[in-house]
């Protein structure tokens, strides 16, 4: 059993599996650092929107808000955004962990999130200061230091002349530290499937082609979509599900989990918001996962066009529609059909650092390429969190990050094994 007084975990990854664990062992007396690679927490989950038409469809978006305003105001959280894991050594019965972090730039103890550095910055336009996606995250305010004047060639200040904090410090350094620590958290999650892998779809060769991600992130900042081509609003939308996920070509067999019932919500929000909207889903079958699916399938059949079958090819069409390709089960034909807008409904694909987990801490990453942790790595203070092991919608994230922190309070001895 580990001495209590040392007990100090470490949490790799600040997406909503990684702030649910570190919420749940702090909430027992377990201290624990979550590094994230990025300026802010949050993770891919951050980015998704409410779908609520006139009431909740249950999309878990507040679930996200609630764990980011309960982090916000537990102090005895311990959080550095910026900061990747390098490598991992054993030492007895604790891991050195050694880290490589970028500066902060923006000091969260000074920080008000007034907005002026926002306000003021010339570089805005071309995302040198950026504003996080909730307003629960605190910075809210980011520099992206390849996008900023100053930090590429120091000749503008002007956000740091007008914080009345002092809380901007352009020029700090990269870091090197390390820290001992009892146990890890693996919360790295997943990375969104990349649609220029697969070249029919010709994703970046039209304009009005985007991903899931892309309207939810609209969705959640603007609050309706628009085509990309002229500020117009879609009259004919398709989904197209599947994408990235059981395609056997890709070696992608497993099914994303999330993406029916994204795909579902999104289309009721945006007929809730434009009953007038004509959306058209492709789909191979629908997969039935989540709370209360059937009630929502059955209310998206009510109000969209549902077809078997995924789409072959994607042409231009006239005033930059997109021609799609598919054949017709019921004609048994092959149609050409325009679309204002084409939704790819992205699958969850294993996180870019799961290899390097694999070879630095002795892990089994398993044939989809997600981690796979066995009894052996909990007994020696490993677990995973969320989407690390696996595609898993929010909810399921939340409830897999609190079994990782009774799992670590097990290791730690702070339950009966
Ligand atoms: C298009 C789309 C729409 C979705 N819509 C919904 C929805 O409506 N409802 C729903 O319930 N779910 C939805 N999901 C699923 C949801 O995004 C996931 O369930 C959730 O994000 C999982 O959280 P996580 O913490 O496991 O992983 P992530 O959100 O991926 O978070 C992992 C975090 O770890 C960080 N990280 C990664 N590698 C490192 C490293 N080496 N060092 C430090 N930090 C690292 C990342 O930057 C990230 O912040 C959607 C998914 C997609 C793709």
């Amino acid at each position: 059993m580990v001495d209590k007084k040392t007990d100090f975990i470490l949490i790799v990854g600040g997406g909503i599996a990684g702030l649910t664990t570190s919420r749940e062992l702090n909430s027992t007396g377990i201290t624990a650092l979550v590094i994230e690679k990025s300026p802010f927490i949050g993770g891919h989950a951050v980015n998704i929107t409410c779908k609520a038409t006139d009431r909740c469809i249950k999309c878990n978006d507040c679930l996200v808000e609630g764990i980011l305003r309960d982090i916000s105001v537990n102090e005895g959280l311990c959080i550095r955004t910026r900061t990747t894991l390098t490598d991992v050594e054993k030492i007895g019965n604790r891991f050195c962990a050694s880290f490589s972090s970028d500066p902060q730039l923006i000091d969260p103890g000074k920080c008000t999130n007034c907005g002026l550095c926002y306000e003021k910055c010339p570089g805005v336009e071309r995302g040198a200061i950026i504003r996080a996606p909730s307003p629960n995250i605190h910075p809210s305010y980011a520099i992206d230091p390849f996008k900023c004047d100053h930090c590429r060639d120091k000749k503008n200040r002007i956000c740091q002349a007008v914080c009345p904090e002092h809380a901007i410090e352009l020029d700090g350094e990269k870091e090197s530290w390390s820290k001992e620590v009892d146990g890890i958290v693996l919360a790295t999650g997943y990375e969104p499937f990349d649609p220029e892998e697969i070249a029919r779809y010709k994703y970046s060769g039209f304009s009005n082609m985007i991903t899931g991600m892309d309207l939810e992130k609209t969705l959640r900042s603007e609050g309706s979509i628009v085509r990309t081509s002229d500020g117009v609003q879609p009259e004919k939308m398709a989904f197209v599900q599947c994408v990235g996920s059981r395609d056997s070509r890709l070696g992608h067999e497993f099914c994303s989990r999330v993406c029916c019932g994204y795909a579902l919500r999104m289309g009721l929000r945006l007929v809730y918001d434009n009953p007038e909207i004509d959306i058209t889903v492709f789909y191979m079958d629908i997969q039935n996962f989540g709370k209360d699916f059937d009630r929502y399938f059955q209310e998206a059949r009510d109000h969209m066009r549902f077809l078997r079958g995924l789409p072959g090819d994607f042409y231009q069409g006239d005033n930059d529609s997109i021609s799609v390709n598919y054949y017709n089960e019921d004609s048994g034909r092959t149609i050409s059909e325009d679309f204002d807008m084409v939704v790819l409904s992205v699958g969850l694909m294993p996180g870019s650092s799961n290899n390097f987990f694999a070879e630095t801490l002795g892990l089994n990453v398993n044939e989809d390429g997600f981690l796979e942790i066995k009894e052996k790595m909990r007994d020696k203070g490993i677990v995973v969190a969320g989407t690390t092991e696996g595609p898993m919608d929010v909810s399921e994230s939340i409830s897999h990050a609190k079994r990782a922190a009774f799992d670590m309070s097990k290791f730690l001895g702070m339950v009966s094994k």
